[in-house]
């Protein structure tokens, strides 16, 4: 028999799996709410000018296409740190963090997935209930149990806190307890400044190990705002690791561009620490492609690219919110009973929406609106042209 007789076949990733169904769909009205990707208002993925401005140049300058070093470039590795704990920051100063390039945010959780599996063998890893379906897998894969928090209240369609808290108050010293930054997915309920301080608190008090999951700055509130939840892990002294992106921010999905940030106690620990993170790195995919991380780090070291691509995240972000309150709007519009106004609280690009899996399964099958079963919905896929059509449907099946 073949090696391969008995394998079994995977069940489809179910996000992917829904923009298979949504391409074979031939009706020209559909809509994919499934997809976690900025599209702008012509429903198109954007080449940010500031992108193109240093491909442009890059592309002239024509270089010669070596390896890169095992954690990457290091001109894109100091500028993420700034872009992460701020140019004056004293963690940077002090040499207390250790960055490397990554394949994207998945990469940075990966190769963070494999460290901590080699640091604290023991460990369980509690992630937020719901969380993005792949943190699981990664952990997973990475050898860990893998547990969660309770986060989300289905009631106020917010953060459930007092649930969180002492969820996190139960778990044993020593557990791995991912977060999100900003802009949580799938939920885009997001903890506020006040709930951010008790959670480093308890972190602090039960021994916790903090891997912070930011792939969505800039698109909440802005690019210093988003990263307040970091600023306050820094100045609490504790040890955390930060796996950070630039797929959704730069619009660079598909180069993979994403940083592993560690931040230890001292100078010293942060040579150790990136010693054995690259042996991870070696092991695994040797040194990371070229193209995404000499772009950002292009655009970020200059002032006027830089200007250009803040202005370009602040539209995509501007976009967003304005179509969170146009969704409310043409929903009351359409004389829905049900009190939508959570939609413009929540941050980012996904809303957990409250749609039942029937009636996501009528959008589907009478609108060609396809949004993925939890109620999750993309609201960077909703423009000015299919709102309508949207707020016809949710409307219909409610
Ligand atoms: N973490 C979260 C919460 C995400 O939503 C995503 C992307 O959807 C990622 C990480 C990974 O992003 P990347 O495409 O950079 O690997």
């Amino acid at each position: 028999a073949s090696l391969f007789a008995a394998v079994e076949m995977a069940p489809r990733d179910p996000i992917l799996g829904l923009t298979e169904s949504f391409n074979a769909d031939t009706r020209s009205t559909k809509v994919n709410l499934g997809v976690g990707v900025y599209f702008d208002d012509n429903g198109k993925i954007p080449l940010l000018a500031a992108v193109k401005a240093a491909e442009k140049t890059r592309l002239e300058a024509m270089p010669p296409r070596g390896y890169q070093p095992i954690d990457g470039l290091a001109a894109y590795n100091q500028i993420v740190q700034k872009l992460l704990f701020g140019a004056d920051s004293a963690l940077l100063e002090a040499g207390q963090v250790a960055t490397i390039e990554a394949l994207g945010g998945t990469g940075a959780l990966k190769v963070g997935a494999d460290y901590l599996r080699r640091l604290l063998p023991t460990a369980k890893v509690f992630i937020s209930d719901p969380s993005w379906e792949n943190h699981r897998a990664i952990f997973e894969y990475a050898g860990f149990e893998v547990d969660s928090y309770p986060y989300y209240d289905a009631v106020s369609r917010g953060v459930d806190f007092a649930a969180m808290k002492s969820g996190l108050n139960a778990l044993p010293a020593g557990s791995i307890v991912v977060l999100h930054a900003c802009c949580h997915n799938p939920t885009g309920a997001d903890l506020s400044h006040a709930q951010w301080r008790e959670v480093i608190e308890t972190i602090a008090a039960r021994g916790l190990v903090a891997f912070i999951d930011m792939a969505y700055q800039g698109f909440a509130d802005g690019i210093r705002e988003d990263a307040q939840a970091l600023q306050m892990f820094a100045a609490s002294g504790l040890q955390f690791l930060v796996a950070s992106s630039f797929s959704k921010s730069f619009s660079l999905y598909g180069e993979r561009v994403g940083a592993l940030s560690v931040v230890t106690a001292s100078r010293d620990e942060t040579a150790r620490v990136l010693s054995q993170i690259k042996r991870v790195v070696r092991a695994n995919y040797s040194n990371p492609p070229t193209h995404g991380g000499a772009i950002v780090a292009a655009v970020l070291a200059s002032a006027e690219l830089r200007q250009m691509w803040k202005v370009e995240l602040a539209e995509m972000r501007q976009r967003i919110l304005a179509m969170r309150v146009s969704l409310v709007e043409k929903l009351q519009g359409r004389g829905v009973s049900t009190d939508f106004s959570f939609v413009t609280r929540q941050r980012g690009m996904f809303s957990y929406t409250g749609l039942e899996v029937a009636q996501v399964d009528r959008m589907r099958d009478e609108f060609g609106i396809y949004a993925v079963s939890t109620g999750r919905i993309c609201l960077a896929a909703l423009n000015t042209r299919n709102i309508d059509y949207v707020a016809d449907a949710i409307a219909a099946v409610l």
